[in-house]
């Protein structure tokens, strides 16, 4: 299996990348922003918990994305792999993940950390709400808060994942095309 983490902070591209990597890769696409979004739709008990958070731009308890992300890891285990979008965000989250592909003998490959200065995140992430309807891309002080959830929490990963010899940063600015192909000359080198 081919498994990569595509990481960084809120507004870096992930989801937009990962929608086109899926393609080229033939790999599932697991984002907990999503999954966590969908479940607020369906005004699921595990949604209706999450929503309050989300909308404050807070990360959800660990336990609940852990659980989301082994439920649908174990309902794909025929894939070729899977893109680790939003997840993991914290060194707990990470260990679960670890020991889920360990216990499936499998693993992490990559993780690809897109790197975009913050007042560009801020700009797009604004513009993003104009239009997809997400309290937390709406509010500048949500934002922040979202970016400082992620210098406090999630950041770590990077010493988590470089310490296991994982962590390659590609440039996250320029046309989506042009971040793709940076994208894939990262994974072509590993598979080829
Ligand atoms: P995203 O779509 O990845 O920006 O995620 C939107 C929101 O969902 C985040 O601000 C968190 O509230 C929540 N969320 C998504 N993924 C995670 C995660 N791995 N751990 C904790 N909270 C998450």
């Amino acid at each position: 299996m081919f498994n990569l983490i595509l990481f960084g902070p809120p507004g870096a591209g992930k989801g937009t990348q990962s929608e086109k990597l899926i393609d080229q890769y033939n790999l599932i696409h697991l984002s907990t922003g999503d999954i966590l979004r969908s479940e607020v739709a369906a005004q699921t008990e595990l949604g209706l918990k999450a929503k309050e958070l989300m909308d404050r731009g807070d990360l959800v308890p660990d336990e609940i994305v852990i659980g989301m992300i082994r439920s649908k890891v174990e309902a794909s285990l025929d894939a070729n792999g899977f893109i680790f979008d939003g997840f993991p965000r914290t060194v707990a989250q990470a260990e679960a993940l670890d020991t889920l592909l360990n216990e499936l003998g499998t693993s992490i490959t990559v993780l690809l950390a897109l790197v975009v200065e913050e007042e560009e995140l801020i700009k797009r992430l604004l513009n993003r709400g104009k239009d997809s309807g997400r309290a937390d891309d709406a509010d500048e002080s949500i934002i922040h808060n979202r970016i400082a959830e992620y210098e406090n929490k999630t950041s770590p990963l990077i010493g988590y994942y470089k310490e296991q010899g994982k962590f390659k940063d590609v440039v996250g600015t320029g046309s989506v095309d042009d971040i793709f192909n940076r994208l894939c000359e990262s994974i072509d080198v590993l598979t080829s």
